[in-house]
């Protein structure tokens, strides 16, 4: 078994963001990244501060835009709006979830689909799905460049995907895919899950339930992906009973310190992406 350590692939990734942004503001352009935040909801808040900590230490522009829980929803759309309008920022992202009253799906379609560093916007998720240039959703892709950092070859290989929410399953298969592996998605509806998990060479797991992933549902010398962050008793904890399936797998992610540091990761990765194309408007 060998340890997938994704902070130190971000820590790389980002090595090379800092020198191309430096690139770009040298021919007068600096990536701005604009985090809208609503409400005080405690996970949202540390979220949003370790994006806007990513931002800042790349020398990037970052602004954060904070709404109280009752701001209307035509204040939200007026605020995207603005920033659409703003030549300074070239990365917008509205952290999720939104209050009840807000429709979230009419706020993330009113981001200009040059802005979606996020990629949850509907145009580039059918882009994605086409093969076009698009901005790819954060965590699957940050995902896919760890595989790739760590050598595992996708083509080919059986790939089964534990979820099928918009942000992380559906994209995630969509991307393996993409790479060429075949792929099945597995969600609460599925029936005989663990022997199909039991058939992957790479097992994504991104459930949402903590230690969800017995040593029983893996292939001996699976690579195992875990993107599940549950707070259990105070501590951090995946979707893998990582202790439990370590042994059996080749490659794993911890949690923390596997998926989580990619995603804000390919979000900055995202915005320079965005900063680059407007340079060449
Ligand atoms: P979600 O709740 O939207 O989706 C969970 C999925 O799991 C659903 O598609 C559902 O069908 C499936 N599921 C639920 N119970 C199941 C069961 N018993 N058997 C099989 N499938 C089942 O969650 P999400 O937004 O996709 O997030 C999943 C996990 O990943 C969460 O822990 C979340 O915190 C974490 N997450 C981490 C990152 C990161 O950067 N590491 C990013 C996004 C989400």
């Amino acid at each position: 078994m060998k340890l997938i350590d994704g902070k130190a692939i971000a820590a790389k990734m980002k090595e090379d963001i800092k020198r191309e942004t430096l690139a770009l503001k040298e021919q007068g352009v600096t990536p701005g990244l604009a985090v809208v935040i609503v409400g005080g909801d405690p996970a949202s808040q540390t979220y949003v501060a370790s994006k806007e900590r990513a931002a800042d230490s790349l020398g990037f522009y970052s602004v954060k835009k904070e709404l109280d829980q009752g701001v209307s929803e035509e204040a939200l759309l007026k605020l995207v709006q603005e920033l659409n309008e703003d030549e300074k920022i070239h990365g917008i992202l509205v952290q999720l979830p939104l209050p009840d009253h807000i429709d979230a799906k009419k706020v993330l379609n009113s981001i200009d689909i040059r802005k979606d560093v996020d990629g949850f916007h509907p145009e580039n998720i059918g882009k994605m799905i086409i093969g076009d240039e698009a901005f790819l959703p954060c965590t699957p892709n940050g995902i896919i460049k760890m595989l790739e950092y760590e050598g595992v070859a996708i083509k080919g290989k059986h790939a089964v995907v534990l979820g099928r929410s918009n942000i992380v399953g559906k994209p995630m298969a969509a991307l393996l895919l993409a790479e060429d592996a075949t792929v099945t998605v597995c969600h609460s509806k599925t029936r005989n899950l663990k022997e199909i998990t039991a058939l992957a060479d790479i097992l994504v797991a991104a459930v949402g339930i903590p230690g969800y992933v017995t040593p029983d549902m893996v292939k001996e010398g699976a690579v195992v992906i875990d993107v599940g962050i549950n707070r259990v008793e105070g501590r951090l904890v995946g979707d893998v009973d990582f202790e439990r399936v370590k042994d059996k797998t080749s490659l794993i992610t911890p949690v923390p310190g596997g998926v989580g540091p990619m995603t804000i990761t390919m979000l900055m990765y995202n915005t320079i992406e965005s900063a680059k194309r407007k340079r060449e408007d």
